[in-house]
């Protein structure tokens, strides 16, 4: 069992408190590389999610009428924590979700980022005045919360994506229920335990643990609950989204990706070959950002495939926890065999296997999810290996003769989330740009690696046109509200008292 988390285990928090949850199933928290138990979480119901959600709608009105500014001084004292504990929580996420210690040390510092930079906007949330069309006449428009906010979330980034969520959800005047992804539930209980710490009202944040068909399920169907965030599958998001539109609720949907970067002639190979093994295969490919479709015009196609491959077969694949280690495991079983399939399908489909493609299990290796890093070549676009989201260590390459045919492969998925191309040339560079039809474009850098102050999300089937991240993100979870001040004393009737 897992000493350092200080978290009582086994119990959701609800109200202020460590409660027991109402039935005893519990769920078991498993390090993927090495099969060690870490603890338990419950396994709640939909019992333990009324509760939470009543708790939350209980302190709505006490947090929304406490200022904004005095909302994010608590959000400050969370990032302090979070820069406290930056260690203990990131070693927490090498164990529980598996990937390498310095791409943990990334995800919880931009949890840091993101809750640093959302406080500082309690001094501002600005609203606008405008004008009225009437004399003596005050007009203007603040931003309103919402009320119960329900976030759910997956288990590749533990701790950033909750803080996306969570912490513009509160500083906009929320109160929060998070369901945290089954395979990370003890880092879900982690970082809640931190914000209260940080002193946030019971019942201001709660935290309940519980598979996603019972959990999750009944936090989006429960009518207390009027804004649902979700990321994670777009199987998942999109089925969330029917239920929100028949209840009439608002829902914040980030869902899968198959991005892809585009190698020009005039490339610096170098960097390109460093920022897609990165790209690839950072987090075991299991990024929504992940470069799974390298599109390679065929002048350099040799020339890159050589250095890729290469780079690939060096990685060493281990323990997240162990310093030379560069790629972790999967997270589970499950998602191992999916990978697997997949790359079944793509020989199946006449894609030639350049390296990996097998289960990795020497010596200590066997007791976790470990997969070598996959590179495909003639892989035509229209195979389901470069349509699908794979979430796994598996790139493929994709030849193009020209920048329009790349550009014109690199659109044709149903996804939208992240592009990149690599040119030396700027007029081309501002091209593409113009014409890639994805959320988040990088010149010259891999696919992976937003920043908390742009706004993040897809286009198509990735998202439903809201986004994180940025001050975008508060349009998620506040509503405008316009106010007319009528000084003059006497009825102005708008559009129609107009001589
Ligand atoms: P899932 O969609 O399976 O799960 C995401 C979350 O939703 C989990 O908390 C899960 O709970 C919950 N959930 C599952 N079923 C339901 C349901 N019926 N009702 C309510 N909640 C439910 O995705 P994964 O966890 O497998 O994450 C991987 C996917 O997430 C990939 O496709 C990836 O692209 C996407 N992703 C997208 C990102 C983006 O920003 N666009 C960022 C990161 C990941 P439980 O864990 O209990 O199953």
């Amino acid at each position: 069992m897992l000493e350092l988390l200080a978290v009582p285990q086994g119990r959701n928090y609800i109200a202020g408190r460590w409660v027991d949850p109402v039935g005893d199933r519990m769920l078991t928290s498993v390090n993927p590389a090495t099969g060690e138990v870490l603890g338990v979480a419950p396994d709640s119901s939909a019992a333990d999610v009324d509760r939470a959600v009543r708790a939350a709608a209980e302190a709505w009105p006490s947090w929304r009428a406490t200022p904004a500014p005095r909302r994010a001084e608590i959000l400050f004292r969370a990032a302090e924590l979070l820069v406290r504990h930056k260690e203990e929580l990131a070693r927490l996420a090498t164990r529980e979700m598996g990937k390498i210690l310095t791409e943990t040390r990334g995800d919880v510092q931009e949890a840091i980022d993101m809750t640093y930079f959302i406080a500082g906007e309690g001094r501002r949330l600005h609203g606008y005045t405008t004008p009225s069309e009437m004399p003596h006449k005050a007009a203007y428009c603040v931003r309103a919360p919402l009320g119960v906010v329900a976030v759910i979330t997956p288990w590749n980034f533990p701790m950033a994506i909750p803080s996306w969520k969570i912490v513009p959800a509160l500083v906009c005047g929320n109160t929060v229920v998070f369901k945290p992804a089954s395979y990370t539930p003890l880092l879900g209980l982690k970082f809640v335990e931190l914000f209260a710490e940080a002193g946030l009202p019971p019942g201001v944040l709660n935290v309940v643990t519980g598979p996603g068909e019972a959990v999750g399920d009944a936090l989006v169907e429960h009518p207390q609950v009027r804004v649902v965030s979700f990321t994670g599958s777009t199987e998942t998001g999109l089925r969330l989204a029917e239920k929100c539109g028949r209840l009439g609720k608002r829902v914040s949907l980030e869902m899968g990706g198959k991005n892809a970067a585009i190698v020009l002639p005039d490339a610096d190979l170098g960097l390109a070959t460093d920022a897609l093994i990165w790209s690839a295969f950072g987090t075991t490919g299991q990024r929504c950002t992940a470069c799974s479709r390298i599109i390679v015009h065929r002048e350099v196609r040799e020339a890159l495939t050589e250095r890729l491959v290469a780079r690939a077969e060096a990685l060493r694949l281990g323990d997240g926890l162990a310093p030379d280690t560069d790629v972790g495991p999967l997270v589970s079983a499950a998602q191992l065999e999916r990978v697997h399939r997949y790359v079944e399908v793509g020989t199946g489909e006449g894609a030639r296997l350049l390296t990996g493609g097998r289960r990795v299990t020497d010596g200590a290796l066997a007791r976790g999810h470990f997969y070598a890093p996959t590179i495909f070549d003639q892989v035509r676009p229209e195979m389901r290996i470069a349509q699908e989201e794979i979430f796994g260590p598996v790139t493929d390459l994709i030849e193009a003769a020209s920048l329009e045919e790349a550009i014109a492969i690199l659109n044709g998925v149903r996804y939208g989330l992240s592009a990149s191309i690599f040119t030396r040339d700027v007029n081309t560079a501002m091209r593409a740009i113009d014409e890639i039809d994805t959320g988040i474009v990088y010149v010259n850098h891999g696919t992976i690696g937003a920043e908390v102050h742009l706004p993040f999300g897809g286009t198509k089937d990735t998202g439903n046109g809201h986004r994180e991240g940025g001050l975008q993100v508060l349009d998620v979870f506040s509503e405008w509200k316009a106010v007319y001040i009528d000084y003059s004393g006497r009825l102005q009737r708008a559009q129609i008292d107009k001589d």
